[in-house]
């Protein structure tokens, strides 16, 4: 031990796992679509080559010390993990056979992706509790995989070009297959992991293959490790490891995952015979901290400690960060410093924001300052006053930042602090509000209504982009939504639906909307974030406190009203929503910030009241993607999760009538949630799962009225009245009918007008049909 005390730890050094890939300019997307429209494979190869190749210049002239590669894709990693591993859907091996033109590899992969005019794509889904979105490979009993490595190859090589040191980021094999699904057709009860002995020699080839090209290390990602895992499939991490580092030629493996601690997962890993681990530190996952004490740490292995948070785009708490290293550096042979996870999760760079508060832009921390912030830390291990000058400058904004106005509004804490446990109740109980809304909206039993967006048309768009760029004015802007309203009204009365909706022309995305219209939120011009392909999100940034400065949905709710003598049903996004789809606040709980948007929201909901709006909707279709991770975590989210629902919704009076709306299936973990938030009425997704989820509402006994969606709005397939009968009798035949509405199960803004006003027509045939009793 003196021994080691007195001599030199080995150096720090730095690195990433992933950088974002669409370039400043979103050249990616260009690429991508330009092919898919009939671009030459050449041309998208050549900007893609053109991008990793500024990327990796980038991470080089910040000094990074080894730099990722094959965290490049033209779609999603985990499709080319399946492309790597052969693991190729049959009909889409069928749909587009591979010849030996560079194009039917590129064309065979777009298809998995996207399907084509004969075949379905693959399954798309969230990564963790992140908005990017993965495929999801599909395997079978009869799965052979076949390795193409070409991929992380030709990355690996053009890096090498460069003269840089280059870890291939690989996909591991637990986490591959944990993340996959059983193809249909598979054997009944057939699971993915039961292939890991077919599937650890393919990756024994690909680290054969590595080695051979020069990489000295590679990464193998398991965030599969940080979700509850069984002891058997523990058993397996350690078994595919201990067979895997048993290669003979091979890079060195780090095994890394993030967003989460790893629990019972470390010290399988911190055992097996891998030589590093590259380990979340930050958020939820700095519990791995003392775990990893408590352990012992991993001497003789190399840790990649993710110290700066790579989901979020604050500047980083140097000093906490560099002090949680210098505790690290005793329990590793070496030490390295990283983000916590892929920089794929936040913005490019925060000088394309030309347009931001100079004081906040200082604030901030986008991917390509997240790469100075690693390399000062890296620098500061060996020793802390090399890099005295920025802790200091880091304190100092840190400070200013806390104390701001534009952080702290007092009269917000103040309202936030006066909330009580009465403000989370509604008047009486569900029951009577039923009855006097019953006598107020006179609605028939199976009420027939749409979840709020109509088509965004064209003309919308434009008039948008308009007002925008300042050749349309606020009054002409206004004049073509009122129009648009008037036309969606007038579609809603004569397809004879119960209760209507405005439409939504107005929303460009129902955060965004909100967010441009609230104190404490902040929007970027290029602060884009992959959301699947080439789709793109600009998340807005909670920076302070926030508040309502005026109605925002009023004047609009109020106008579809006065030209109805139906019910128009007000439309808002809840807090959960407002947070998940936003970068948060690092200062404070989210529950805190959750409950100060449900203030806001609140005001909203009696303002919308108060102007004869009778059933106001908030919609939460976000409450179940945020779920943590870790099972443990969970009763404490959905417990301000829901108290920040009933804040916004438990002020109005019982005959108002409050609808919630969620999607995105699989409600079965939250169920008890859904039942505490005390809507009137939830909208709920449920088409695609052969409205599965009305057996478990039964069962849960859920006492409100639902309306499980019957139209899966995400195809443009106009369902018959015939087959929307069948599925509106199937919920009939299992829950009570009086409690029941008949709705699609999601909002139409993708959808066209043909479609629109057919499968509603549909819809509300059937409806009558099932009222009259079949
Ligand atoms: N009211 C929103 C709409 O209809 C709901 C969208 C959603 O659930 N994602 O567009
Ligand atoms: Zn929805």
């Amino acid at each position: 031990m003196t021994d080691q005390a007195t001599s030199q730890p080995p150096i720090s050094q730095s690195t990433v796992y992933g950088y974002p890939r669409q370039g400043e300019d979103r050249e990616l997307k260009r690429a991508v679509e330009g092919y898919w429209a009939g671009g030459t494979a050449e041309d998208l190869q050549s900007v893609a080559r053109h991008l990793r190749q500024q990327r990796l210049t980038v991470l080089r002239n910040a000094g990074i010390d080894e730099v990722p590669v094959n965290d490049f894709s033209l779609y999603d990693h985990v499709l080319d993990m399946a492309v790597m591993l052969g693991a190729i859907p049959e009909r889409h091996r069928q749909a587009v056979p591979v010849t030996d033109t560079p194009t039917s590899k590129l064309d065979r992969y777009f298809a998995m992706a996207r399907g084509t005019a004969d075949v379905a794509p693959m399954e798309m889904t969230k990564w963790f509790d992140t908005n990017y979105h993965y495929l999801v490979p599909e395997l079978r009993e009869s799965t052979e995989f076949e390795l193409d490595a070409s991929k992380p190859l030709e990355e690996l090589a053009e890096a090498r070009e460069l003269g840089l040191r280059a870890r291939p980021v690989i996909l591991g094999p637990i986490s591959f297959l944990l993340l996959s699904k059983a193809a249909s057709g598979a054997r009944q009860g057939f699971e993915p992991l039961s292939l890991v002995d077919r599937l650890a020699p393919k990756y024994g080839e690909l680290l054969q293959l590595l080695h051979d090209a020069g990489a000295g290390w590679v990464q193998l990602d398991e965030p599969v490790l940080v979700t509850d895992q069984s002891p058997q499939v523990l058993a397996q991490v350690r078994d595919v490891y201990a067979a895997l580092a048993a290669e003979q030629a091979r890079p060195k493996i780090v095994v890394a995952s993030y967003f989460e601690r790893l629990g019972d997962a470390l010290d399988v890993l911190a055992k097996s015979p891998v030589e590093g681990l590259a380990i979340d530190f930050t958020g939820p996952a700095a519990q791995n901290l003392t775990d990893l004490a408590a352990i012992g740490g991993i001497p003789g292995k190399r840790l990649i400690a993710g110290v700066i948070d790579g989901r979020n785009v604050w500047l980083a708490d140097l000093q906490t960060a560099l002090s949680a290293l210098v505790t690290l550096l005793a329990l590793a042979d070496r030490v390295d410093v990283s983000a916590s996870c892929s920089l794929l999760h936040v913005p490019l760079d925060v000088r394309l924001e030309p347009d931001l508060d100079p004081q906040v832009a200082a604030w901030l921390s986008f991917a390509r300052q997240k790469l100075d912030e690693i390399v000062t830390l890296t620098r500061g291990v060996s020793g802390k006053a090399a890099i005295a000058e920025e802790l200091e400058s880091n304190g100092a904004l840190r400070v200013i930042r806390s104390t701001s106005p534009l952080v702290r509004d007092e009269a917000v804490r103040a309202r936030a602090t006066a909330v009580g446990a009465d403000d989370l109740r509604r008047h009486s109980p569900y029951a009577q509000r039923a009855e006097q809304q019953r006598r107020r909206l006179g609605l028939p039993t199976l009420p027939t209504t749409t979840i709020g967006s109509y088509p965004q048309t064209a003309d919308i768009r434009k008039a948008r982009a308009g007002l925008r760029k300042g050749t349309v004015t606020p009054e002409q802007y206004a004049e073509t939504m009122r129009e648009e309203i008037r036309k969606v009204i007038g579609l809603q009365e004569e397809i004879g639906l119960d209760v209507l909706v405005h439409g939504e022309p107005e929303r460009n995305d129902m955060v965004q909307y909100f967010a441009e219209q609230l104190n404490g939120y902040v929007a970027t011009v290029n602060g884009w974030v992959q959301s699947y392909g080439s789709r793109y999100v600009r998340p807005p940034i909670i920076l302070g406190d926030v508040s309502r400065r005026q109605p925002m949905t009023v004047e609009w709710g109020k106008y579809a009203q006065s030209l109805t003598s139906r019910p128009v049903k007000g439309m808002l996004t809840g807090p959960v929503t407002m947070l998940a789809w936003s970068f948060v606040r690092d200062d404070q709980p989210q529950s805190e910030t959750a409950r100060q948007v449900g203030l806001a929201l609140r005001e909203e909901v009696l303002d919308l009241e108060s102007a004869g709006i009778g059933v106001i909707q908030v919609d939460e279709p976000a409450l179940r993607e945020t779920l943590p991770l870790r099972k443990e975590s969970r009763p404490s989210y959905l417990r301000w999760a829901v108290d920040s629902f009933l804040l916004a919704t438990a002020g109005v009076r019982d005959q108002t009538q409050i609808h919630t709306h969620m999607c995105y299936a699989d409600f079965e973990d939250i169920l008890g949630a859904i039942v505490e938030l005390d809507a009137d009425v939830i909208s709920l997704e449920a088409a695609r799962s052969q409205m599965e989820i009305v057996d478990e509402l039964a069962s849960a006994q859920y006492p409100n009225e639902v309306g499980p969606g019957v139209w899966d709005i995400h195809s443009p397939r106009v369902p018959s009245a015939a087959e929307l009968t069948e599925r509106l009798a199937s919920a009939v035949a299992k829950f009570p009918s009086d409690r029941l509405w008949a709705n699609p199960d999601c909002g139409l803004k993708t959808r066209g007008y043909g479609e629109v006003r057919e499968t509603l027509a549909n819809l509300v045939a059937a409806a009558q049909k099932v009222r009259a009793g079949g």
